[in-house]
Formats: C-alpha cells, structure tokens, sequence
C-alpha cells in the first residue's frame, strides 16, 4: 500500500487519468526494460490486447489455434470475423504440435495462434519455420509466459507479435491488464492507433480500432508491482520444487515438464492424473475441496467442446485427442508466492497420501 500511494498522488498532481498519461509511458518503458524487448504496448486487458493483435495482422480466413487454452484465445479470431481452426497438441508439452499446425494449411490461413501454455516455451522455431514458407503470420498468445527467458533472451521476442495477460490471476498483475510486444517500431504505432479507436494525429481514423487503453491507475499498480516480480518468480519456484520433489516417484501423477534450457516463471504447476492413481482426477479434485483446497482443471473442457465451437468442422470429436485426453486428466495446485511451505506440505501429503 505504502508503494502504491506515491503513484496516486502523482496521478492526482498531474491530472491525467488515461490516454497514454505519464505513468502509462513510464509503465511501457519499464516493462520493456523488465521484460528485454523493445517495443510494448499496454492494453486495458489481455482479451483486448489479444482482439487487437490479431486485427493488426489477420484480414480474412482462418486462424490455425489451439484446442487447449483459456477460451479468450479462440473468442479474439471470431471477433475479427475469422476462422478458428483447432489443431492438436504435443503430449508433452501441451502446446501446439508443428505438424499438426502444417497439416492444417490451407490458402485461406492467414495466421497462427499459439499460446505458450502454463508459460511453456512453444517450438518457436518450427512454427515460424512453417509460417515463412507458407507466408502465414504468428501471433503468441503469452498470457501465461511472462518473464519466461529461452536461449535467446525473451520468448516474446518471437513471432509477429506477442500478447500478455496482467489479470489479477497471472505471475504480474495490474488488475486487470495486458500488453503487445512488438517486433518493429512500426508495429507498436500501429498497434497504438488501434488501441486508441484507430484515431491518427488528432482529428482522422484509418481503422474501426477499438478502446484498449489502460488507465494511469492500471500503470501505477503494475509500476507498484514490477519491482517484486523477479522476487515472486522467485518464491514460486521454491513451490514449484518441493512439488515436484514429492511427487517424481509417485505412480499415476506426471508432472508437466519443464525445460531446463528455459527460466520459468511457475506460474502453473498441472500434473496429469493417469493409470496406476488410486482416484480419478475429478475425485482428486473434491478430495482437495473437502480439505478447503481449491485445484483448478484447468483446461476443461477444451474450447472445442464449448457449445460456442462445437459446430466447427476442426472442432469434431474424433479430432484433438491428445487435447481432451490432457482436459480429461488435467489438474493445476495451487502456486503462489504466499503460499506456504506448511500448507504445501499439506496439499502433498493429500495428493501422495490419496
Ligand atoms: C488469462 C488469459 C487470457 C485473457 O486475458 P485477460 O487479461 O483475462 O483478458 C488469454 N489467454 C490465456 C491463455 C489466458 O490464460
């Protein structure tokens, strides 16, 4: 609290409440310095950011997207009037499957959507191997991915463009929030205008965009907050370990892997239920519940299965089965940095003890 009231006195000083006010282009500029890229916009959420990214680069046709995300994915392609197209994912990693995405080109693909699930990197490479031969472009869906580093630096230096969440839910949050990270300079003027209803200079509109701004108090909470964030990645982590220490010999549990040539930022920690556990995960999941636990399935059902896709020739059921195979066995246990040690030591003695 005591960090946060010195940016709302600046707000009531300086009386600008929005419109890419002061604090929103200190917030830009740190986020870029936080996050190791060069050009970010920030959104009022990540639902827009994601509507507005694929307007920048999608016209027409289909988008070839993930079954198993968050349903904000595949709603952003509809609300620009293009086609989701669901292809399966890797077993492992739970992320779109290259050839999967491949096999599903056709001339009417104008763009892939990928997400970087539970802050999982995506085969980055392979999938923008295939765009560039096919002239298709790549938008990362990064909502989960935060801060996540590959070889390389960044993850969201990939792609075309790459969005984030800042929900209040997600490793760093504004509330409610989001952001476009740009490749070029170009991009972000774009994506700005669009952001701000398509307005060019002051008096003309070269585009239907759409009121994504984030407001100077949304700034000030995610100026507040950046300070933390390498700290709360941090005690994640200590989460993410223990967890995994307890549950590497247990039968039936698999935890998601991680890769170690990435830093995570543990904003998840899922492991599939499978043979040889002696509860179902729809079991598991209450047994936590009466103990006050509250483990998510997350994701369940897969978007295909909502009865807004259903209908949708790549959304038949006899396709994606590794998707609703993971939907089916999925559960995340809580992670956070305030969770602690003792009541981790809890959910595991449940969780091995079931
Ligand atoms: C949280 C989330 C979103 C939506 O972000 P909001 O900021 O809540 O609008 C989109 N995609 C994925 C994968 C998410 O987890």
């Amino acid at each position: 609290m005591d960090e946060v009231l010195p940016y709302l006195e600046e707000i009531w000083q300086s009386h600008v409440l929005t419109n890419a006010g002061p604090l929103h282009e200190r917030f830009e500029r740190e986020l870029a310095k936080q996050l190791g890229v060069k050009h970010v916009s920030v959104f009022a959420n990540g639902t827009v950011a994601l509507m507005t990214a694929l307007q920048a680069v999608a016209r027409e046709g289909e988008v070839i997207t993930t079954p198993f995300s968050f349903v904000a994915t595949s709603n952003a392609i509809v609300w620009n009037r293009l086609i989701p197209v669901f292809v399966d994912v890797d077993p492992v990693t739970l992320n779109l499957d290259p050839t999967a995405i491949e096999a599903a080109i056709t001339p009417r693909t104008t763009a892939i959507l990928a997400v970087h699930c539970y802050g999982h990197p995506c085969e980055v490479e392979a999938i923008e191997e295939i765009a560039r031969r096919h002239g298709v472009r790549v938008i990362y869906d990064a909502a989960h991915a935060f801060g996540v580093t590959d070889e390389g630096g960044s993850i969201l230096r990939h792609g075309d463009l790459s969005v984030l969440s800042f929900h209040a839910t997600k490793v760093f949050n504004t509330f409610e929030g989001g952001a476009i990270v740009s490749g070029t300079a170009e991009m972000k003027a774009r994506i700005d205008e669009l952001k701000n209803f398509g307005i060019v200079g002051e008096t003309s509109v070269v585009a239907p965009g759409i009121n994504g701004k984030m407001s100077e108090f949304g700034a000030a909470m995610g100026l507040a907050q950046l300070k933390h964030v390498d700290d709360v990645i941090s005690r994640r982590g200590v989460v993410d370990r223990r967890y995994r220490a307890a549950f590497g010999a247990v039968r039936g549990i698999v935890c998601l892997n991680r890769s170690f040539e990435t830093r995570a930022n543990f904003a998840y920690f899922p492991v599939l239920i499978g043979d040889g556990y002696p509860l179902s995960r729809d079991d598991l999941v209450l047994r936590l519940r009466e103990h006050g636990i509250f483990a998510r399935r997350y994701f369940y059902p897969v978007i295909p299965e909502h009865p807004m896709y259903k209908d949708l020739p790549s959304a038949a059921a006899d396709r994606l089965p590794i998707a609703r195979d993971a939907a089916a066995r999925v559960v995340c246990l809580p992670i956070y940095p305030d969770l602690a040690l003792d009541d981790v030591d809890r959910i595991i003695k449940i969780v091995v003890g079931a």
